[in-house]
């Protein structure tokens, strides 16, 4: 079987990808597998796709395996895309959920809902060879809203309610997001790519 290791330290993510990629001939590997401490991979691209591209060049790199990176976040079209790749860090701490929202609500205040609409934006890089790359992308589009609501999720779900719901991200339940998200599309079109691929 194909080795693919996951260039994430998320367990969350890792079986969403193997939940979804299940009925290829593939074995899985969370990175953490392969390395204690996982490494910290500095993500300074300026694009969604830079960033995923330097965690499967740096996965494939050292292990020698298909590596699997992907980056995802949200844009704001009221903002001009913010926070985009700065999403998990937007209020400057990594990964403070708390304060990225109180920011995000911050900078939308007085802004009316029909102008406060959104999406999330995933990009999945799959590095195959030395110069070789599958590269897949989803997005699902919504509405930021006035106060957080729900405790399920992470990140900016409180705050995110997908165009087709009247619930936000946190209230759904993860199998539902999954169906709709943008981390769920772009896994979706990379197993139809991977398809036709000779594994
Ligand atoms: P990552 O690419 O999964 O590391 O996500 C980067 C940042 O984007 C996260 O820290 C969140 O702030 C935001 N983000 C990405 N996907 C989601 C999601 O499904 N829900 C909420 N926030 C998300």
């Amino acid at each position: 079987m194909r080795k693919i290791v996951v260039a994430s330290g998320n367990k969350g993510k890792i079986s969403e990808i193997s939940e979804i990629l299940k009925d290829l001939p593939l074995e899985i590997i969370p990175m953490s597998d392969l390395w204690n401490p996982v490494p910290d991979i500095e993500e300074n691209g300026t694009t969604f796709f830079d960033n995923a591209r330097i965690k499967a060049d740096y996965v494939f790199n050292r292990s020698g395996l298909w590596a699997l990176a992907d980056d995802s976040g949200l844009e704001v079209d009221s903002l001009g895309g913010e926070p985009g790749v700065y999403s998990a860090r937007y209020a400057g701490v990594q990964g403070d959920n708390e304060a990225n929202n109180l920011l995000l609500l911050k900078k939308l205040n007085g802004i009316p809902h029909h102008l406060r609409t959104a999406r999330f934006r995933c990009v999945m890089v799959l590095k195959t060879g030395e110069s070789d790359y599958i590269t897949s992308e989803g997005t699902c589009d919504g509405y930021i809203g006035f106060e957080q609501k729900g405790r399920m999720g992470f990140g900016y779900d409180p705050l995110f309610t997908p165009v087709q719901e009247t619930l936000t991200f946190a209230e759904l339940s993860s199998e539902k997001k999954n169906q709709i998200s943008h981390r769920g599309k772009a896994l979706t079109h990379l197993c139809r790519k991977l398809h036709e691929f000779d594994l």
